[in-house]
């Protein structure tokens, strides 16, 4: 059986002040949960404060984004080891906000998971196609080639976490139906077990990321293949976060 996780990506958001009362709400209304992982993803700014604030918790911490070296001179980038300082487990890799705005390549990508799971960081890889993919039939291509990409310097995945995330779902209030992110999800699952052998297909999470929000989370984690999800405007809020985590079946 597969753990699901509920990630939170607060993405560019959040002073120190926002960060500490979120996280203390946080922290209570979730308390008494046992059977799922949690995790919350706030801006390098915050990683210290938020850190420090769940020690006693069973709510784990992710970075946004890292540079795949260990130091050295790459102004402006933060490196595995950073991240360990401050008790990071996960690490969202590949986010669409990063290969589209930012234009981060599947190579770049490639060098970001390789240095994560070898510095013992669980990268949370997001793949997913943009709108025009989708209605050009080219889904399980667009994201097929992403994944080949992004994992291509991966011998032996001993932890990572795949987020499939339909760049039209992400901010805009239009998730996907849970059938369709079903397909694609069995699709990358299929094709995990082709590269890396069945059993680490088995075991792999694959979430859905895309508007999901208290209203819709009960119908996507009724789908046994969804193994979790990745929230972005929804985890900013303590109360519908924490409904999300609490997803009944
Ligand atoms: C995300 O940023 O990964 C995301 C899924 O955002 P949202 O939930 O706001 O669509």
């Amino acid at each position: 059986m597969r753990r699901r996780l509920i990630a939170g990506n607060w993405k560019m958001n959040g002073t120190v002040p926002e960060a500490i009362s979120l996280v203390q709400r946080l922290k209570l209304l979730v308390s008494d949960v046992q059977d799922r992982d949690i995790a919350v993803c706030p801006p390098f700014t915050l990683l210290d404060t938020v850190s420090k604030m769940i020690i006693d918790t069973r709510i784990y911490l992710g970075a946004q984004d890292m540079f795949w070296e260990e130091k050295g001179a790459f102004t402006g980038e933060i490196s595995p080891l950073m991240l360990k300082e401050f008790n990071c487990t996960f690490v969202i890799l590949g986010h669409s906000e990063r290969r589209w705005i930012i234009g981060e390549t599947d190579e770049f990508i490639a060098k970001k998971v390789e240095s994560a799971i070898r510095n013992g960081l669980t990268p949370i890889l997001c793949v997913g196609e943009r709108l025009e993919d989708r209605e050009a039939g080219k889904t399980k291509d667009v994201v097929i080639s992403q994944l080949e990409g992004s994992l291509s310097l991966v011998k032996d995945p001993e932890s990572i976490v795949i987020a499939y995330e339909p760049v039209w779902a992400i901010g805009t209030g239009k998730p996907a139906y849970p059938k369709d992110a079903v397909d694609v999800i069995s699709m990358i699952r299929e094709w995990y077990g082709s590269r890396f052998g069945k059993d680490k297909a088995e075991g792999v999470r694959i979430l859905y990321g895309g508007s999901v929000t208290p209203s819709n989370i009960d119908d996507f984690m009724k789908e046994s293949e969804i193994d979790g999800a990745l929230v972005g405007g929804a985890s900013l809020n303590a109360d519908s976060f924490a409904r999300i985590v609490k997803y009944l079946l």
